[in-house]
């Protein structure tokens, strides 16, 4: 079984600002769940976003 460590992320495309569901991996590597993420950019620049539904409040030092 290939049972990868993987992550549901979302992801902000830093050229057209598109915002998609992507899979990180402990390797670091981002991969796009669906094919057809809103992006349509050649060289997807696409930017791991922590927050993911639930903002945490614990430790915040702003
Ligand atoms: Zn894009």
């Amino acid at each position: 079984m290939t049972t990868e460590n993987r992550e549901k992320r979302a992801a902000v495309c830093e050229n057209c600002g598109a915002v998609c569901a992507v899979w990180r991996r402990p390797d670091g590597k981002i991969r796009p769940i669906s094919s057809t993420s809103g992006c349509d950019c050649e060289k997807r620049a696409l930017r791991v976003v922590d927050a993911l539904g639930a903002p945490d409040g614990s430790g915040s030092s702003r």
